[in-house]
């Protein structure tokens, strides 16, 4: 059998391990509530396709009432200042080829560039050269065959920054393309969630379940801040239910004990204690941090990359004298997404969810991409908050 198969079976399909999982993490709960004094374990997630996992296979519906599984700063689309899409926009209308990855494509802005253009699918729709592409790859390629002056809009977050970094490593930039950088960092964005939950009135962040794609590249040691810095515990888990709930009782287990820890086991079937010195020597060679906006959130002090100064020649913010203002707030109006980013708001809570929000029609940017929270309880949100709302919609 081949290996996707086997893995598929032991963390996808397995529901009589997936039934004992949830058993434990029942029987556990109370015993856990008792010995802490904690109301509620509310368990962070920073990683789109862990709240794709959670939702898509309803596996808040199988936590006892005080195990709140929550999302933190998991999209790089969602957190994309508008500022920078308003940048890019500008550049689109002002002759420049904008490469775009198809979610950013759809990023509506907070104030339109002018009437009717608020979003690079609408600049191209008045006439901009605006083209979706897969990768950075494809973006070399057909800048080569134009030699138009074009920008790459470069989102993502950890693990997209290596498949830029090897590229202008390797030479293969053309000199008619230019590169901007809206590329986030999570640790930073993570440690400013907790300390939100933290300072705030709230039942502070009990645990954590770490990203497992950016794990791959930073290594499991990326997460060592949160049981040594914050006294949490952190799982650094995989995609499938099994993994999830695995990490939730692992979590569990740990608040019993009293012993916060970081348990790099459950995904080690990707993920390694180092991570890719490969890659991670590539984009420090490349990139330096910077600080950076997060959309809804504001600046957060050395939470992004930007190029280093042997490749400035391709930088767009610098060759095109693009200015950084300070942080504006930029979310549409009544829109939560900061609230949802962040975790202390469920796409639910949002009134304009699925009202004048909604994947055809997303009206804030966790509605866009398909790891966006509010995209993704769109989709598949069978929780009874959902229920609910579809009711209460329906009345
Ligand atoms: S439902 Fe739409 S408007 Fe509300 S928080 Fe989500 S993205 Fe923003």
């Amino acid at each position: 059998m081949d290996l996707p198969k086997e893995i598929e079976i032991l963390f996808r399909e397995n529901s009589e391990l997936a039934k004992k999982l949830s058993e434990e993490i029942s029987k556990l709960t109370p015993k856990v509530i008792e010995k802490t004094g904690l109301e509620r374990i509310k368990i962070m997630n920073f990683c789109g396709t862990h709240e794709w996992t959670t939702t898509h296979y309803g596996i808040r519906s199988l936590m006892p009432e005080e195990v709140e599984l929550i999302a933190g700063p998991g999209c790089p689309v969602c957190v994309t200042p508008s500022s920078d899409i308003k940048n890019m926009i500008k550049l689109a209308m002002d002759g420049y080829v904008v490469y775009t990855f198809g979610d950013a494509y759809k990023l509506p802005t907070v104030s339109h560039y002018k009437e009717g253009i608020g979003s690079l699918a609408s600049a191209k729709a008045s006439g901009a050269d605006v083209r979706i592409v897969y990768s950075f790859v494809d973006a070399i390629e057909d800048a080569k065959t134009h030699g138009k002056p074009s920008v790459f809009f470069g989102l993502g977050f950890e693990t997209t920054a290596p498949s830029y970094a090897v590229l202008f490593k390797k030479e293969v930039i053309p000199k008619n393309l230019m590169f901007y950088s809206s590329l986030k960092l999570t640790a930073p964005a993570a440690i400013y969630a907790i300390k939100i939950h933290k300072m705030s009135k709230r039942s502070p962040v009990s645990g954590v379940i770490g990203p497992g794609h950016v794990s791959t590249i930073v290594g499991s040691k990326g997460w060592d801040f949160f049981p040594e810095e914050f006294g949490i515990p952190a799982v650094v888990s995989g995609f499938e239910p099994v993994d999830i709930l695995t990490a939730v009782l692992t979590i569990l287990k740990d608040l019993y004990t009293g012993k916060a820890k970081l348990t790099d086991l459950e995904y080690k079937r990707v993920v390694t204690r180092d991570g890719n010195i490969y890659a991670q020597d590539a984009v420090r060679e490349i990139f330096r941090t910077t600080d950076t906006i997060w959309r809804g959130i504001g600046n957060i002090p050395n939470s992004g990359l930007d190029l280093r100064d042997p490749f400035k020649e391709f930088n767009a913010k610098l060759q095109l004298n693009i200015k950084e203002n300070p942080w504006d707030y930029d979310l549409p109006p009544g829109c939560k997404c900061n609230e949802v980013t962040l975790g202390t708001a469920y796409p639910t809570d949002c009134p304009l969810f699925m009202k004048a929000c909604t994947p055809s029609r997303p009206w804030g940017p966790c509605m866009v991409s398909l790891e966006g929270s509010c995209a993704v309880w769109a989709r598949f949100g069978s929780s009874q908050r959902v229920l609910n709302l579809m009711k209460e919609v329906r009345e």
